[in-house]
């Protein structure tokens, strides 16, 4: 039997009769021939309510703990959409985790997939159902214990699911009809793209652009897997949506095809370092120990004199997520006092967003850094850190200014829908 995985997100699972809906367009697939794996993920808002619980019960919390908490939002919407199929009359059953099982790393909240052996499902489909219900975000760990795979998971789970199982397609239903130049919540003259390739998907995921989890992206573009994202409230068809696809399956390429932006960033500068081999290993060994995600770092060359002499001191800026300046600062303060680094300050700057264009036409066309820098000067946006990377570039800015930013660089770039 041809085989397709279809992965159904938050808000296409909000309320029982969304799932409903969802069920039919998987009906709809049985009907045509295929057994379906559906990947499920928690109804929308859940995932950020059993989040919420958990850091106001332990703000440094347990991550196993963690996972075992929010792994449970999709437990339920498993086995209601089993229940729902089969009420119309599609032979379906659910799966968590554990049972398929989905074999992971023990990176807490950050899991990898280790193994998803094909037999239990497969013995299933031999029998004769037609759907498999997966909880999507989820595994287990080789010590036992339940795991999840970060914000935004379940699209992963998609599409391991469709390497492993050879699936013809992934199609990732959500509340977008595809993926577009920009978020179309930031301006309504963002355009949908039919296609978009593996590397610049993989960038703007990574950038921020959540309609896709960025492992989700390098897994398909790893097992070659037919990506598509499509939406779950429009009639749809084999034509629908965007599909993410291999460079040359594309005609049309703009030297910039997308503008990205993350919202929650924090900038953290600590102040006069000692400017000397190993320090950067000095601080950012500690910050990753602690599981601080840093994304940009600026080190600044300065002079200072101290009883008349003068020292090397330098000046480490970095960026890391929002959510994660306590325990960067707890690592700082910590490798502080057990005088593995030294630093006269630790300045935070919590009201900091970061803006992505992305384009594989960066790597032959010169001057796309100085058209975004000009647009941004012509709104007056000052820029904190840059950095680039041979198709993206990036710059963290005032968060105030972010939607401003994204606007203009989207017409910069000529990627305004055409009036
Ligand atoms: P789901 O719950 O289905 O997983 P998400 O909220 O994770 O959905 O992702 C879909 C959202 O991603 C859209 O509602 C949209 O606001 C946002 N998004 C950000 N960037 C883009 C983009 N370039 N194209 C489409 N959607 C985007
Ligand atoms: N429910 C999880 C989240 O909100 C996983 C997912 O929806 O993909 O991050
Ligand atoms: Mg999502």
């Amino acid at each position: 039997m041809p085989l397709l995985v279809m992965k159904f997100g938050g808000t296409s699972v909000a309320d029982l009769a969304r799932i409903k809906n969802a069920a039919e367009k998987v009906r709809r697939e049985v009907e045509r021939g295929y057994d379906v794996i559906v990947i499920v993920s928690a109804m929308s808002g859940k995932t950020n309510e059993l989040v919420g619980w958990v850091e106001q019960t332990s703000p440094l919390f347990d991550a196993r703990e963690y996972d075992a908490v929010v792994a449970s939002g999709e437990n339920v919407t498993a086995g209601l959409m089993a229940l729902t199929l089969q009420e119309m009359d599609v032979p379906a059953r659910s799966w968590q985790g554990w049972q398929v099982p989905i074999n992971t790393t023990s990176a807490h909240s950050a899991a990898r997939f280790v193994s998803i052996p094909r037999d239990n499902i497969g013995a299933k489909f031999a029998e004769g159902m037609k759907v498999a219900v997966v909880a999507g975000f989820q595994g287990i760990s080789a010590e036992g214990r339940i795991t999840t795979l970060g914000r935004g998971g379940s699209d992963t789970t998609a599409v391991a699911f469709a390497a492993a199982f050879g699936a013809e397609r992934c199609d990732i239903y959500t509340d977008v009809d595809g993926v577009y130049t920009t978020d179309p919540r930031i301006t309504s003259k963002a355009r949908k793209l039919d296609r978009i390739a593996y590397e610049e998907m993989l960038e703007l995921a990574s950038l921020g652009a959540k309609v896709l989890q960025t492992r989700s992206v390098e897994l398909a573009m790893r097992f070659k897997v037919r990506l598509r994202v499509l939406s779950s409230f429009e009639d749809t068809d084999e034509n629908s949506g965007t599909l993410v696809c291999d460079e040359d399956e594309i005609m049309e390429s703009k030297v910039v095809s997308g503008v990205a932006y993350s919202r929650d960033e924090a900038k953290m500068t600590l102040l006069s370092v000692e400017d000397r081999p190993g320090i950067a290993a000095a601080i950012f060994g500690p910050l990753a120990d602690a599981g601080v995600n840093v994304d940009m770092i600026v080190q600044n060359i300065s002079e200072k004199t101290e009883g008349g002499k003068s020292i090397a001191v330098t000046d480490m800026t970095f960026s890391c997520p929002v959510n994660q300046v306590l325990r960067a600062r707890k690592a700082m303060e910590d490798a502080r006092a057990a005088d593995i680094i030294r630093y006269a300050d630790l300045i935070e700057d919590t009201e900091v967003a970061k803006v992505s264009v992305v384009g594989i036409g960066m790597r032959s066309h010169a001057g796309v850094a100085a058209a975004m820098f000009k647009a941004l000067a012509a709104e007056n946006v000052n820029i904190k850190v840059i950095a680039t990377s041979e198709i993206k570039i990036s710059v963290l800015i005032d968060r105030k200014y972010m939607e401003l930013a994204v606007q203009a660089l989207h017409h910069t770039f000529g990627l305004d829908q055409a009036a």
